[in-house]
């Protein structure tokens, strides 16, 4: 490939990772009665298929990659610049300048504005902007937030806070706590239990509202008003795996906050070697898996018959390719699509798809991961030229070979894959078009369709 012009290594994308023209074209032009979105936070196409490759020897093996609503997201956060195709596949770096963060990412997706990166739920201006959880929450739905890192971090903040600064944790876990009608939290942020799920020495209460909050929490006291009749509604406080795994069946309290019993990341941040392969360092017993938080929460929201909205988030695939960590962010992702999966089988199970729509996507995605050898190369007469390889396959249960490029987010487009009512809606948005990953919307669609859905009714 040493020679190669622009113009080959395009052909030879478009061949090997090519994802134009997938959409399909079914009937389902319905409003859902329940939106699962799972965010799996930092994912990009390489990191979906570098799961795949891992868990089945090939690409394009999880479930929701065979969704009948398939395109890609541009992330760009307020004042752009705005993702150019053309330009994105042409110089190598292009990609690495004008990021999103994820709380800008997720606040497009949550409210359909544009902001800054750092702010949650709010615009540039600071001013407030209404979530569809929000408007859930009025027409009598009920919501839920799952994460497997701390549950006042950038993304689920976005589903139940406002704030200028991701930053201010304190504000934000409190505002979800005490203010928000949110019905289930379930993430990490133990304040007396470190990373390894052990005791802490020295308790931690930075991301759980603080230690008069906690202290409320654990005496069933502290909570807002989740069903809006003017009185408060206490959160019942979940922190064992076994706990967690008794909420996926049977009945349940009515408003749940699931702590498990770890500090920032169920898994991702414990001991051991960070490149090792996946689920070759042992994993910290007595934490639930995303999977098990994800089927607790559909447990406690589907009783409520005006239907949820629930946004499950695999946050730590994001904190795994932030340090390059070839296998752990492929455990993590692993992690993330079992979740998916469960909730697919919840659906034919409990549901059905003229009910409930999945969607599954990401908000930005992190560490330039492409196939070994992509990069700038010297050609023929024009001096250098960008070339993209795709992940190298070493078989199931064999670490794909694959290249981190940098350790900060990018602004390529990400995953998007949707099934059940509604989701044909996204394919009027999907307007963009780009040379290699086809049709593509933009992040505020994700967010004013879900809020068309709401006020459709
Ligand atoms: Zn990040």
């Amino acid at each position: 490939m040493k020679n190669s012009t622009r113009k080959s290594a395009a052909v030879l994308l478009l061949g090997l990772l090519g994802m134009a023209g997938l959409q399909s074209c079914r009937p389902g032009e319905t409003v859902p009665q329940n939106v699962i979105l799972f965010i799996a936070d930092g994912s990009g196409f390489n990191h979906v298929a570098a799961a795949s490759l891992f868990m089945h020897g090939r690409e394009g093996a999880q479930v929701y990659t065979r969704f009948p609503m398939r395109c890609a997201v541009s992330t760009y956060p307020a004042g752009g610049p705005v993702y150019d195709p053309h330009s994105a596949w042409q110089a190598f770096s292009y990609v690495e300048d004008g990021t999103t963060d994820s709380a800008a990412a997720a606040t497009a997706m949550s409210t359909g504005v544009k902001t800054c990166n750092g702010a949650i739920n709010v615009d540039p201006d600071k001013n407030r902007l209404t979530s569809a959880f929000e408007i859930a929450e009025q027409r009598g739905k009920s919501t839920g937030i799952v994460s497997s890192v701390f549950f006042s971090h950038a993304t689920p903040a976005c589903f139940a806070a406002h704030n200028p600064s991701r930053d201010n944790y304190l504000a934000i876990a409190r505002e979800m706590l005490l203010e928000s009608p949110v019905d289930v939290i379930m993430g990490c942020g133990h304040p007396l239990f470190n990373q390894q799920g052990k005791p802490a020495l020295v308790p931690c209460y930075a991301y759980i509202g603080g230690k008069e909050t906690w202290e409320a929490l654990r005496l069933g006291r502290a909570g807002g008003d989740a069903d809006l009749d003017g009185e408060a509604d206490a959160w019942t406080l979940v922190e064992t795996k076994a706990a967690f795994q008794a909420l996926m069946s049977g009945p349940t309290p009515r408003r749940v906050l699931g702590i498990p019993q770890v500090f920032q990341t169920l898994q991702q941040e414990r001991m051991g070697d960070g490149q090792a392969a996946p689920f070759t360092v042992s994993l910290i017993e007595g934490i639930p898996t995303l999977r098990e938080m994800t089927l607790a929460a559909l447990n406690v929201l589907d009783e409520d018959r005006d239907g949820f909205f629930l946004m499950v988030e695999g946050g730590a695939v994001d904190w795994a390719a932030h340090d390059n960590q070839d296998g752990r962010m492929i455990e993590e992702q692993i992690d993330f699509d079992r979740a998916v999966e469960a909730v697919v089988d919840w659906v034919e199970a409990h549901s059905s798809w003229k009910e409930t729509l999945i969607i599954v996507t990401s908000d930005h995605e992190t560490g330039y991961l492409t196939g070994p050898g992509s990069g700038d190369m010297a050609s023929g007469d024009d001096g250098m030229s960008a070339v993209w390889f795709p992940l190298q396959n070493r078989g199931r249960g064999e670490m794909p070979e694959l290249q981190w490029n940098i350790g900060e987010h990018t602004n390529s487009l990400v995953p998007f894959y949707a099934k059940g009512a509604g989701s044909l809606r996204f394919e009027e948005y999907a307007v963009g078009s780009d040379p290699v990953r086809g049709a593509y919307l933009d992040n505020t669609d994700i967010g004013r369709v879900l809020i068309a859905f709401l006020e459709d009714r």
